[in-house]
């Protein structure tokens, strides 16, 4: 399955980019996904849940996608259109020599760890408190 082959490979690269800056934990991945990239994100989703789970440091990890529009060049008149509308023939001169500008693209944009590679919401929660006392402090002046 194509989608299963591109979950292994954002997996190997999140690992890679995770032990150089010894990340042993990540919360979240976010994924560019190209309109006419061919990616089917229900499939892509599967496959994220059921490879992630195996991963150490990615099990739980969920993966955000980010969908790109799709947009094409049209060579002959300079035009720049929705490439999901009108497919490869310019909308404006009704040329064919067009090339697709963005929209093919499954890219890492962002991996999200926890702060400090503790427990997200345990470091929150102190934060909470931290604010909380400090708000009742003012109020005990007044
Ligand atoms: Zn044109």
């Amino acid at each position: 399955m194509h989608e299963l082959g591109i979950v292994f490979h954002i997996i190997r690269s999140v690992e890679e980019v995770g032990r150089e800056n010894r990340i042993r934990r990540v919360l979240a991945v976010t994924l560019e996904l190209g309109e006419v990239s061919g990616v089917v994100e229900s499939y892509l989703q599967d496959c994220w849940q059921w490879a992630a789970a195996r991963s150490e440091m990615l099990a739980g990890a969920a993966l955000e996608v980010e969908t790109i529009p799709a947009r094409t060049l049209c060579e002959a008149c300079g035009e720049v259109y929705p490439t999901v509308r009108y497919g490869r023939t310019c909308p404006a001169c009704g040329s064919a020599q067009t090339h697709l500008l963005q929209g093919n693209e499954t890219m890492i944009r962002d991996i999200t760890v926890p702060e400090d590679g503790a427990d997200a919401s345990a470091a929150e929660s102190a934060e909470a408190v931290c604010a909380g006392s400090g708000r009742h402090g003012t109020n005990a002046e007044l």
